[in-house]
């Protein structure tokens, strides 16, 4: 085993580590099945290139790079900058180019003043959004539901993903993306190096519109201040809108989810990076790859802490 100059191994990690959820997305999304043989010469190029690092300066013992480690084990120093602030509240469009790699940072933000309050006169936490939500009578879409759908995952997330609205399965459980699209959903979210408990997922609308038909404007507006609401609790430092209606609904735009997607653009401050629902990429596998393309954009730009 060779002792390697600490940049050296950290870009072999940053490698691995980046083929390896390549290869997750053709395995576990895609359904292609490349990774049989290429997933066998990386572990075999990884094993073999296993490093002993040793930080200069550092009296910490030497870390040894390992392929099944490269994703928690390599957070030796910090990179580069953090993002920076972006400079506008509400700027509609950052620029096309992303920025160069850097560790999740806190964006600075202005709430988006939704009309949920909390006593402390501070954002509202998630579970006092979840109490100002109550028995929601709100839009017509409570008569028909069994459970709101408010949200689930890390309360503290860094990466947000929103979605339409609750399906069938969704509504009986309470708990959103646990269909067939959110069984794509985790996929991508592990092709990204993230479980489920780690990010926080929640849609537009919190209950199930009838017979799965799109969510309607008036029913958008009664939701709307509580997803935004659950924004500014959680406070991520970038947002993935899955589908049409939650891009639309947070950029307030009508324009085409296929103009919009794989464009870097910002809720109140907040990164943000629509891609194409999963239930949309279940009836066109082709678009699969345009969706890895937006969320290498956005593990590129908000790279995993420790990854
Ligand atoms: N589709 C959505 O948009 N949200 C869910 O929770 C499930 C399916």
């Amino acid at each position: 085993m060779a002792d390697a100059a600490l940049p050296g191994a950290e870009a072999l990690a940053e490698v691995l580590a980046d083929v390896r959820r390549y290869l997750g997305w053709h395995r576990d999304v895609a359904g292609e099945e490349l990774h049989a043989s290429m997933d066998g010469a990386l572990g075999a190029i990884a094993a073999a290139m296993s490093v002993e690092v040793t930080v200069e300066g550092s009296s910490n013992p030497p870390v040894v790079v390992e392929y099944a480690e490269v994703a928690t084990e390599v957070a030796l120093q910090p990179v580069s900058a953090p993002v920076a602030a972006p400079a506008r509240v509400g700027a509609s469009a950052l620029p096309a180019v992303a920025p160069a790699r850097s560790r999740i940072a806190e964006p600075s933000r202005t709430s988006p003043g939704p009309a949920v309050a909390s006593d402390s006169g501070e954002a509202p936490r998630l579970e006092e959004v979840r109490r100002a939500l109550g028995d929601c009578q709100r839009c017509k879409l409570c008569s028909g539901r069994k459970n709101i759908v408010f949200g689930v995952g890390n309360p503290k997330a860094k990466l947000v993903f929103v979605g339409e609205g609750p399906g069938a399965e969704e509504d009986n459980q309470g708990i959103p993306f646990v269909g067939a699209a959110g069984q794509l959903l985790t996929k991508m979210i592990a092709a990204m190096g993230y479980t489920r408990d780690e990010v926080y997922i929640c849609n537009v609308v919190k209950c199930r519109p009838p017979g799965n038909r799109n969510p309607e404007p008036d029913e958008i507006e009664a939701c709307q201040p509580f997803l935004e609401a659950q924004l500014n609790a959680i406070r991520p430092s970038v947002i993935v809108t899955l589908g049409k209606f939650a891009a639309q609904t947070l950029l307030r735009t009508d324009t085409p989810i296929t103009r919009l997607r794989g464009q870097w653009r910002e809720y109140v401050g907040i990164p943000l990076m629509p891609t194409f629902h999963p239930a949309y990429l279940l009836r066109n596998p082709a678009e699969k790859k345009s969706a890895w393309t937006d969320l290498q954009a956005v593990m590129t730009r908000f790279p995993k802490a420790g990854s």
